[in-house]
C-alpha cells in the first residue's frame, strides 16, 4: 500500500507534502507538472495527505476512478520520467486543467 498524488496537483505543485514526508519519498523535477510518492518507499503514514492543501493525495486503496490511472502515474515516474512527464500533459488538456506558461 501507498499514498498517490493525483490530478489536484497538477498545474499546482509545491512542497507541502514534500517537508512533511518521513521517508523523503514524494519527488518532482523542475520540468514536472506534479509531484510523485515512490510507493517502494512509501509507509503509509498519511502525513502527506494532511498537508495538501488541494486535497490531492490519497491512499491507492480510495482512489475515486477519475484518480485511479495515478497510481501507475506516480510508480512509473521513477521508470519512465518523460513518459509519464507527457502523458500528465496530456491528461491536463484532456480535462481541460491550467499549466504554467513555462510547462
Ligand atoms: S504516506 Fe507518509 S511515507 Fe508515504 S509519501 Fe506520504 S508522508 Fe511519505
Ligand atoms: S502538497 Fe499537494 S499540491 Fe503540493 S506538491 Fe504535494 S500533492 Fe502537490
Amino acid at each position: 500500500m501507498a499514498y498517490v498524488v493525483t490530478e489536484a496537483c497538477i498545474g499546482v505543485k509545491g512542497e507541502g507534502c514534500m517537508e512533511v514526508c518521513p521517508e523523503a519519498c514524494i519527488f518532482s523535477a523542475p520540468e514536472d507538472f506534479m509531484s510523485y510518492i515512490d510507493p517502494v518507499r512509501c509507509t503509509h503514514c498519511g502525513a502527506c495527505m494532511a498537508a495538501c492543501v488541494v486535497g490531492a493525495i490519497f491512499p491507492d486503496t480510495g482512489l475515486a476512478e477519475e484518480n485511479a490511472e495515478f497510481a501507475l502515474i506516480n510508480a512509473g515516474w521513477f521508470r519512465r520520467p518523460a513518459g509519464v512527464r507527457a502523458r500528465v500533459r496530456e491528461l491536463a488538456v484532456e480535462r481541460a486543467i491550467w499549466l504554467p506558461p513555462e510547462a
